[in-house]
């Protein structure tokens, strides 16, 4: 099942997608819920990112090959780190390259959405029991920043630096799945979920064992080798096996306030 959430003719709620039309859903995405009346073709809404998480946690170098290209170590356990829900964009929204960098790089993740409040989960397969299901995700990153820094918020925490969608796909087995990132077409990163360090059980296990995880928190689970910069004009698409294509246009960010 594929679930999203859209706007269409001021409408904003969550449907289902099944094959190219969008239908309400009628209930809690995430309690009882079926699916409602017909609502448009998907070609006629507007793709919203498919949750609003209270936090967004991530896992850093958990693709051996990604940790390599930085010439840092594989971590004894997984390295969290957060991104704000201010940073979260939807396919098709644009991402902004802020002023205070000078080196933004995309980074391709399979994001677990979370299905249920959560603490202290098992690091075994009752873990699976908590996840809604996938979407992909961009982890765009300000390089220089996260280097001078030495610590991540400001990197990783711009506003639209965490770009997910289209939309969450419940059924997907995300245990070998390809993750892909394209830039103008051309692929960048190529690689596939087996090659985890940790795995989304363990993952899961190491979140809950600091915080509660809420309905539809997500989870980023690492990118794989490949990162690269995103320059104004660049079109970066993020695709997961089985999943989807999440595709954001970038620019600069002007020099207006508010933006
Ligand atoms: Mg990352």
């Amino acid at each position: 099942m594929n679930i999203v959430r859209f706007a269409y003719r001021g409408l904003v709620a969550t449907g289902v997608l099944d094959g190219e039309d969008v239908y309400r859903l009628d209930g809690d995405v995430f309690r009882e819920w079926q699916r409602g009346t017909h609502v448009a073709p998907l070609s006629e809404v507007q793709l919203l990112a498919p949750v609003q998480p209270s936090k967004i946690v991530c896992v850093g170098r958990n693709y051996a090959a990604h940790a390599a290209e930085h010439n840092a170590e594989v971590p004894k356990e997984p390295l969290l780190f957060l991104k704000p829900p201010s940073a979260v964009i939807g396919t098709g929204e644009v991402i902004r390259l802020p002023r205070l960098s000078r080196h933004v790089e995309h980074e391709a993740e399979l994001a677990v959405v979370i299905g249920r409040r959560c603490r202290h989960v098992r690091p075994d397969e009752s873990a699976w029991d908590v996840v809604l299901g996938y979407t992909c995700a961009n982890d765009v990153t300000a390089r220089d920043l996260q280097f001078s820094d030495g610590q991540w918020t400001r990197a990783k925490g711009f506003d639209t630096f965490c770009p997910l969608g289209p939309w969450i796909v419940t059924d997907v087995d995300p245990r070998a799945v390809d993750v892909i990132a394209r830039v103008n077409g051309e692929v960048r990163q190529h690689g596939n979920t087996r090659d985890m360090v940790f795995a989304i059980p363990h993952l899961i296990a190491a979140v809950t064992a600091v915080m509660t995880l809420e309905p539809g928190d997500v989870l980023l689970t690492g990118t794989p080798a490949g990162v690269g910069p995103l320059v104004p004009g660049d079109v970066v698409e993020i695709e997961v096996e089985g999943v989807g294509v999440l595709c954001n246009s970038v620019r600069a960010e002007a020099d207006v306030p508010g933006d």
